[in-house]
């Protein structure tokens, strides 16, 4: 037993001294078989699942997800990878690795239906990845991404906190947004500066909105100047008395400020004021 334990040790450190990490792609792996088993279950993964992954890595994650789900369909940019993944899929079956940028993917070519998505995103387009899943909403049963602490809280933040914001209100219209896990800068390899957190999306229809597109520009616009009212904010856009009349039907004011807006109310306020 010990002596598989050595083994294992090494052979872990004989494959990270074999990839030369490329930070510019936001290399930062995971290792520990129990955390990456944590975030699996964290994904709520079962036996018959399709788990979409972006950004393979060494393959630690996707071996995980396979060992316990149907298929897994996962997309790596660095081709350098390929000798190291395509060993991981002679040793399961059931790994589709697309070697290619993830954001020019035909998501629908890839015959996903109610699939999860577990994945230790790139720190870098962390938001357009989370976007383009948007787009593709309807083939997802949850999203559980891994990224930076600072951002998980954004996107979970609840109405009046500092952090509330554009991403907050546009996520949380249609996601019920959690942060299952923590998982400290040291857990990488190598560490990047600062602490990551598991953020989980779970679509759900709690609101009708006509106009997704238009809603979120309409977010944007609310934000545009934090400072400032969220009558200032919209006046270039719509009539400014029928801005005044509709904060005050929902509850608010002249002065409100877009933070103390809550999802549901910008929803309304929006398919008000778009009439
Ligand atoms: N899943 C691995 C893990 O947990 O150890 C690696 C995670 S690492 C944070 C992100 C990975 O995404 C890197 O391997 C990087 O090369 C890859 N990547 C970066 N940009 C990408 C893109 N546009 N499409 C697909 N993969 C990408």
């Amino acid at each position: 037993m010990v002596k598989f334990n050595e083994n294992r040790v090494k052979n872990e450190e004989n494959l990270k001294n074999s990839i030369n990490f490329k930070k510019s792609l936001g290399q930062n792996f995971l290792f520990d078989t129990n955390l990456l088993n944590a975030i699996a279950s964290d994904g709520g993964v079962r036996a018959d699942d399709t788990v979409l992954e972006i950004g393979a890595g060494a393959g630690t994650l996707t071996a995980v997800l396979a060992s316990r789900c149907k298929k897994v369909i996962s997309f790596e940019i660095d081709k350098s990878l390929m000798p190291i993944l395509n060993g991981k899929a002679e040793q399961y079956k059931n790994i589709e690795f697309h070697f290619m940028d993830f954001m020019e993917a035909d998501i629908d070519s890839l015959g996903l239906d109610k699939a999860k998505v577990v994945a230790n995103i790139p720190y870098y387009i962390t938001t357009p990845i989370i976007f383009r899943l948007v787009e593709h909403i309807e083939k997802f049963d949850s999203v559980l991404v891994l990224i930076q602490k600072e951002v998980a809280e954004r996107f979970a933040s609840p109405c009046g906190n500092k952090n509330y914001g554009v991403t907050s209100v546009i996520l949380q219209s249609i996601f019920d947004v959690s942060i299952p896990r923590i998982i400290r800068k040291e857990c990488f390899t190598p560490s990047p500066k600062i602490d990551s957190a598991l953020c989980l999306l779970v679509p759900h229809d709690k609101y009708c909105i006509s106009d997704f597109a238009g809603f979120r520009d309409f977010v944007h616009l609310s934000f545009s100047m934090r400072r400032k009212t969220l009558v200032n904010n919209l006046k270039s856009k719509f009539d400014k008395d029928k801005i005044i009349l509709t904060l005050e039907d929902n509850g608010y004011n002249a002065n409100t400020r877009p933070e103390e807006i809550s999802v549901e109310k910008f929803i309304k306020i929006f398919e008000n004021l778009k009439k």
